[in-house]
């Protein structure tokens, strides 16, 4: 199978690719090219900005196209459907030109003005210039703790250490971006995969804004599964939990055992019947969790087998680039 970046076939690089993903962001994508307009024409360099339209049911698409009529330095690939954050951050670094690439949020929340330190760490040397959202009251508690109980679980089990706080919000030098791109994985965890890569990096911190326009796309429903692909795709550990909770069960029944003897011969004998049905109970509770661990992974293998494309493209601003039948779908 023929696996070249297809943003190979553009030859001609930019200095700087900013990467936005973007679902149902109609009210912000205006606003983040101008922001990002004057950042960018200060730093004297060349870039383009490529907003990824993850299947929006709103007007996202109409807009990118506006603002790519009004400056061809703003590109746009739309997605056939929704295919989740993560992809259209893939769709979206497949394209990418720049020699250095900075992947953000279309709702203005990772501010662009940070853009100048993250190149300035990258002229320094680092190859990757993570962030890390500074903790304030503009991010909810819940959020605030799920994310800092997520990514202590997550180092624990992945052995890759992620800290809290520290979103798609980067620079990667085209090294990394290759490096990434030559990964053909389901369930892709960007964050994890980040940090697994290596190379030397840096952090920068920022303070986290509120929401230009909309609402967050990230439910508790897909904020879940979004940990567990990430969880899951790192980590087999969940597999071996049966084997740690098989020995605390087997243990905790020897001294059940133990204990029933010695009623029998020097107390009364008790009848028993609720707590071995509870033990009962338990224990196979126990069981269909593992076999729902085992089956998940199981089907993660399934998916991996198939190897369909991990998005489909249905439209692109940039016209040369839907001639070539090679970057619809990766
Ligand atoms: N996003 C996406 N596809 C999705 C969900 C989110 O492309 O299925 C984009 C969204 O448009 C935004 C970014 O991912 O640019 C982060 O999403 P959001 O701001 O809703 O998450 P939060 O900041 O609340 O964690
Ligand atoms: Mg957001």
């Amino acid at each position: 199978m023929n696996h070249t970046d297809p943003s190979r076939d553009t030859p001609e690089p930019v200095d700087l690719s900013i990467v936005i993903p973007a679902y149902n962001e109609e009210g912000n994508v205006a606003a983040i090219c101008s922001a990002l307009r004057s950042v960018l024409e200060p730093m004297g360099l060349s870039w383009e900005i490529i907003l990824s339209d993850d299947g929006s049911r709103d007007g996202t698409w109409e807009a990118i196209k506006q603002s790519h009529a009004a400056d061809p330095r703003v590109v746009g690939v739309r997605l056939s459907r929704n295919f989740g954050h993560q992809y259209a951050l893939l769709a979206g670094l497949h394209r990418a030109r720049g020699t250095a690439v900075i992947t953000m949020d279309g709702d203005l929340q990772h501010p662009p003005d940070l853009i100048p330190e993250l190149f300035k760490e990258w002229r320094g040397g680092a190859k990757i210039v993570h962030t890390v959202r500074l903790d304030t009251i503009k991010v909810g508690w819940f959020k605030r703790m799920s994310s800092r109980l997520f990514y202590r679980v997550y180092s624990l089990l992945s052995g890759v250490e992620i800290k809290a706080g520290m979103a798609d919000f980067r620079l990667m030098d085209r090294r990394v971006v290759d490096d990434l791109l030559s990964f053909r994985e389901e369930g892709l965890f960007l964050r994890g995969l980040v940090q697994w890569i290596g190379y030397p990096s840096s952090v920068v911190s920022f303070h986290v804004r509120e929401r230009h326009s909309g609402q967050t796309k990230y439910t508790l429903r897909k904020m879940l599964r979004f940990a567990w692909a990430g969880i899951s795709s790192f980590s087999i550990e969940p597999l071996r939990l049966g084997l740690t909770l098989g020995l605390l069960t087997s243990a905790l029944a020897f001294a059940g055992m133990l204990h029933a003897l010695y009623s029998y011969f020097f107390g009364d004998v008790v009848a028993g019947w609720a707590s071995a049905v509870s033990i009962n109970a338990f224990l196979f509770g126990v069981l269909f969790i593992l076999v729902g661990i085992i089956g998940d992974y199981l089907g993660r293998i399934l998916q991996e087998v198939k190897s369909r494309p991990r998005y489909l493209v249905s439209e692109e601003t940039d016209s040369q680039a839907d001639r070539t039948r090679d970057r619809r779908a990766y």
